[in-house]
């Protein structure tokens, strides 16, 4: 029999790989660990974590606006980036100690290298050049940030990864792209102080969202200030002599910003990794090709997250990465559901949704009952901010059972999180109508909604 020098060896300290690691190692499985640049990977380092703290700090220039109709004064007031960045610098450090903290606990032997694969059983990690067997191989590299290579001047542009570390706020910034990150970042950039315009190549921000959240949300970012420009993209950038950048459009316009931030969708950062020598199966894009439980073209290589471009959300790839180590290492076969995945954006106004959109709902039956109730949230009552809270329901009308909700209002996000667990559990519309409200809340319209 080959002795392996782990039974596991995982390529990817991110998200899914640590879950992955420390649940084989929980089962008795040997485990080895490498990653090229920080434990905890995009979500922890340079995504989710220090983005929410982002967004916190730039709400605060509302909050201290919305204060005065409370009956405050608040005096002068003044952001200090540097502060911010240093106070964000010293959180990520401590959680990625804690993730390395956990995998010393379950004896996961780490690497601080990057890792590439050599064959099926094979990894050579290139700090040391030093070759080790394994088992099982499993790869959760994540992705990095598209830039469109082929626009003149696409050097002159920032990414998200660059974002959490500018030495200064630019006075104007111009985002491009209209998912997640992009709007995320408007939103941020926008309550700093910065003037921003988002620019987007389609018709209406957010596809694949429903499609009335997706306008009130960007109806909400212009009355914040932001300018949005749509069916436009850049077709060249150019650097001032005074440092600033020019982004000329397709549509003719002439953007001019102290940065110029790309937010176009991520891709998987399978490249040099050695899968195509390997024999693991990718698709046009370098995502890795796997089946319900994540196992590759490879049988002994898995790979999990971002990687294989399924849902590319952090906790798809923790529950990605435990279904792996449970199936293979624990004797206890599961896979992952992505069908029903509640998900937040933290735009400004901030978004949360689970179920169905009415397009793809839609697409099944035309039988819908569709409910929708929008309104002012208390607070502004006496802030005086005209801002809409939108909550939408989207039920099948003949079984009535609940599809779909959709809310753009502050804290949406933690509404989303129960509504996957009602929708989880099948809730019709009758099992909301019989939910007695708490009052007052903005919640309480999901189940007076008539
Ligand atoms: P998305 O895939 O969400 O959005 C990419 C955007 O860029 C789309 O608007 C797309 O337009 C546009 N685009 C793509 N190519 C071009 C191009 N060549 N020129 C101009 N525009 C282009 O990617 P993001 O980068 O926003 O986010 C990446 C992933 O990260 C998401 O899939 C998401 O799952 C995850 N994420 C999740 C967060 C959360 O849970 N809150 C937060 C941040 C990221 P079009 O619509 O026309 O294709």
């Amino acid at each position: 029999m080959t002795e392996y020098n782990y039974d596991l060896f995982v390529i990817g300290g991110g998200s899914g790989g640590v879950r992955a690691a420390r649940i084989a190692a929980t089962h008795g499985a040997r485990v080895g660990i490498a990653e090229e640049y920080r434990y905890g990977g995009t979500c922890v380092i340079r995504g989710c974590v220090p983005k929410k703290l982002f967004v916190y700090a730039s709400k605060f220039s509302e909050e201290f606006e919305d204060a005065e109709g409370f009956g405050w004064s608040v005096g002068e007031r003044s952001f200090d980036w540097t502060k911010l960045i240093a106070a964000k610098d010293q959180e990520i450090s401590r959680l990625e100690g804690i993730y390395r903290r956990n995998l010393e606990r379950t004896d996961v032997d780490i690497h601080d290298s990057r890792a590439v694969v050599e064959d099926a059983h094979t990894v050579r990690l290139l700090s040391t050049g030093q070759t080790i067997t394994a088992k099982y191989i499993l790869i959760a590299v994540g992705a990095s940030p598209n830039v469109d290579t082929s626009l003149p001047g696409v050097e002159h542009v920032i990414t998200s990864n660059e974002a959490f570390h500018l030495s200064e706020l630019p006075d104007q910034i111009v985002v491009a792209g209209g998912g997640y990150i992009a709007v995320e970042f408007a939103g941020i950039f926008n309550g700093l102080g910065v003037d921003t315009t988002l620019i987007y190549r389609g018709e209406e921000i957010l596809r694949g969202f429903d499609r009335d959240l997706r306008t009130t949300v960007r109806e909400e970012m212009e009355k914040k200030g932001i300018n949005v420009i749509l069916n436009d993209t850049f077709s060249k950038i150019e650097k001032q002599a005074d440092g600033s950048l020019v982004g000329e459009t397709k549509g003719g316009r002439s953007l001019q910003a102290g940065q110029i931030m790309f937010a176009i969708g991520r891709r998987p950062h399978t490249s040099d990794l050695g899968l195509e020598k390997a024999g693991v199966e990718m698709d046009k894009i370098g995502a890795i090709k796997v089946s319900d439980d994540s196992q590759t073209s490879v049988p002994s290589i898995y790979a999990v997250g971002d990687v294989t471009n399924r849902a590319n959300l952090t906790p798809v790839a923790i529950r990605e990465g435990h279904a792996f180590a449970d199936t293979v290492f624990g004797g206890n076969a599961w896979t992952v559901d992505h069908s029903l995945i509640a998900t937040a954006v933290f735009s400004q106004p901030e978004m949360g949704t689970v179920g169905l959109t009415q397009e793809q709902a839609l697409e099944k039956t035309p039988d819908l009952d569709i409910y929708k109730s929008s309104f002012r949230p208390m607070k502004h009552t006496l802030s005086g901010r005209d801002e809409k809270m939108l909550m939408k329901m989207i039920v099948d009308a003949k079984t009535q059972k609940v599809l779909g909700v959709h809310v753009v209002g502050p804290d949406a996000g933690e509404l989303a999180q129960i509504l996957g667990v009602t929708l989880q559990m099948g809730a019709t519309k009758a099992d909301f109508d019989r939910t007695i409200a708490v009052h007052p809340t903005a919640a309480e319209e999901l189940v007076t909604m008539r």
